[in-house]
C-alpha cells in the first residue's frame, strides 16, 4: 500500500511539474521571451531581492491566467521593439527593503514579476502593464525618468510633479491612498500619477490595458480635457513604438 501511495504521489508531482513547464514553454514560444524561475538573475539595481517560486500550481495559474492573456494584448513586434528579452517570475520581491509586485530592469532587458498570491489579480495585471511601460520609455529615450516637455504642456498651468514614485513608499506618506482611481486632480487618474511624469504615463497605460479599469478612464476623459490630451499622446507613443497606426490602438482599446 505504501508503495502505491508513493507511486501515486510521484505521479502527481511529476504531472504538476510537467504542466508548469509546458505552460512556461508555451509562453516562451508564443512571445519569444524567456522565463526565469530560478534565483539566478542579478538585477542592474542594487538591493533587489526575491525568492524562487516553489509552488508549481501558483506558477501555472499566474502564467495561464495573467501572463498569457495580458501579453496577448500587445501587437507581435512589441516586446522586440522595447528590447524585452526575459521575465523573472518570483515571490517576495523587494527593492531597498520595500515590497514590490514588479520591477522593470530595462538595462538587463528584464521585467521582474512577483506572483505572490496575496496580491489581488487586478493589481497584478495593472502593475504588469505599468512596469512594462517603464521599459517602453527606456527603449524610447534610454531614460526611465525622461522629462517630456510636450507632455508637461498637457497639464494645467502651474502644475508641478512630485519627486517620483518612490515618494509613495516613504513612511510619512503610507496613509495616503495613492492608487485610488478617482481623477482627484484635473489631468490625473490618481494621486500616484502626480508624483512624476513617468508614473503619470505608466498609470495611463495600466488603465488603458486593464479592461476593468479602462471604464474609469473613458468616464474621466469625457469631462477632463487635460487627461484626454494625455491619453491621446500616450496612444501615439504606443503607436510609434509598435509601428502600428493610431487607429489600430484606438480600435484595439475601443476608444
Ligand atoms: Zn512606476
Amino acid at each position: 500500500m505504501i508503495y502505491k501511495i508513493h507511486y501515486f504521489l510521484i505521479l502527481i508531482i511529476g504531472f504538476n511539474n510537467l504542466n508548469a513547464q509546458n505552460i512556461v514553454s508555451t509562453f516562451e514560444k508564443e512571445f519569444k521571451l524567456q522565463i526565469i524561475v530560478t534565483g539566478t538573475f542579478e538585477s542592474s539595481f542594487e538591493n533587489v531581492n526575491y525568492e524562487e517560486v516553489s509552488n508549481e500550481k501558483l506558477l501555472n495559474k499566474y502564467v495561464s491566467e495573467i501572463l498569457i492573456p495580458e501579453f496577448k494584448k500587445y501587437p507581435d513586434s512589441y516586446f522586440k521593439n522595447i528590447n524585452l528579452k526575459q521575465i523573472v517570475l518570483c515571490k517576495n520581491l523587494n527593492i531597498d527593503n520595500q515590497h514590490r509586485a514588479a520591477i522593470p530592469d530595462p538595462k538587463k532587458n528584464t521585467l521582474l514579476l512577483s506572483i505572490d498570491s496575496f496580491y489581488e489579480k487586478l493589481y497584478l495585471k495593472h502593475v504588469l502593464h505599468h512596469e512594462m511601460h517603464h521599459i517602453t520609455e527606456y527603449a524610447l529615450w534610454q531614460d526611465m525618468f525622461y522629462n517630456w516637455k510636450k507632455w508637461n504642456k498637457k497639464n494645467t498651468r502651474n502644475f508641478v510633479y512630485g519627486t517620483g514614485g518612490y515618494e509613495a513608499y516613504e513612511t510619512e506618506n503610507k496613509n495616503i491612498d495613492w492608487y485610488k482611481i478617482n481623477n482627484p486632480i484635473k489631468g490625473f487618474v490618481n494621486l500616484y500619477s502626480t508624483l512624476g511624469q513617468e508614473e503619470d504615463r505608466c498609470e495611463i497605460v495600466a488603465l488603458l490595458m486593464t479592461s476593468e479599469e479602462k471604464l474609469y478612464l473613458n468616464q474621466f476623459i469625457e469631462t477632463d480635457k487635460n487627461l484626454k490630451r494625455k491619453v491621446n499622446l500616450t496612444l501615439k507613443t504606443l503607436a510609434k513604438v509598435s509601428g502600428k497606426k493610431l487607429k489600430y490602438w484606438k480600435e484595439k482599446l475601443e476608444l
